[in-house]
């Protein structure tokens, strides 16, 4: 499926989500803990601690982006998070008549094994599509492009394979990012539609992303 990247739209769509009773309370919790702006008490923060590696892992500076992303101590919260995600949206493609499996092991053209995170299948036009959602912390703008142009790259030469296995005349493949603060660039939004899921289907999958740095944050700062 081709995707329209950048455009307006996606500020409006962030302001309704805040807006939206549903995830005002994440919200507010996230603004309190200064993740939002990125003040948390992280050990970066000019003049708050004198050693500012990570107090967990010590490998690393400890910024908030270290913390919520790289930082091993908070993997399994992370790796729950994925599952949580790649689940949620196997689901809503099930409810469309998609056939789905999931994490699925398979060859690239080159000989090495690529696994893929969801494929769905619509039977009647025997068509499939690769999805690998990704949450990322959002450092830029056009950033959840390049993830697609770079899940692309990765999965593009696995195509042949599951052509093959599922009896395929066409695949395409989209790199979905999520903002690990809840944000829901304006590429996934746009894929959503393209699809026809409903508008509520992000934002319970932003409520179900935002939950998780709360929770690694305070993970990682009080051991809980
Ligand atoms: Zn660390």
């Amino acid at each position: 499926m081709e995707q329209k990247g950048g455009g307006g739209g996606e500020e409006e769509e962030e302001r309704r989500r805040r807006r939206s009773g549903v995830v005002r309370h994440s919200y507010s919790y996230i603004h309190q803990q200064g993740i939002e702006n990125n003040v948390s008490a992280v050990r970066a923060i000019p003049g708050t601690f004198q050693d500012n590696h990570c107090r967990r892992c010590l490998s690393e500076i400890e910024t908030l982006g270290h913390v919520l992303g790289a930082c091993p101590y908070g993997e399994t919260l992370h790796i729950h998070r994925h599952h949580a995600i790649r689940t949620k949206l196997a689901d809503a493609l099930r409810k469309l008549k998609y056939t789905v499996y999931e994490e699925v092991h398979g060859t690239a053209e080159n000989g090495s094994n690529r696994r893929i995170d969801i494929i769905g299948i619509s039977e009647s036009l025997s068509q499939g599509m690769i999805i690998d959602p990704t949450i990322s912390f959002e450092t830029y703008k056009g950033q959840s492009e390049d993830l697609h142009e770079e899940k692309r790259a990765i999965y593009v030469p696995t195509i042949p394979y599951y052509k093959d296995k599922y009896q395929l005349h066409d695949i395409s493949v989209t790199g979905l990012m999520f903002g690990t603060r809840g944000t829901i660039p304006n590429f996934s939004s746009q894929f959503r539609k393209a699809l026809g899921l409903h508008k509520s289907f992000l934002n319970e999958l932003a409520l179900l992303i935002i939950r998780e740095p709360v929770k690694r944050l305070r993970n990682h700062l009080y051991g809980l």
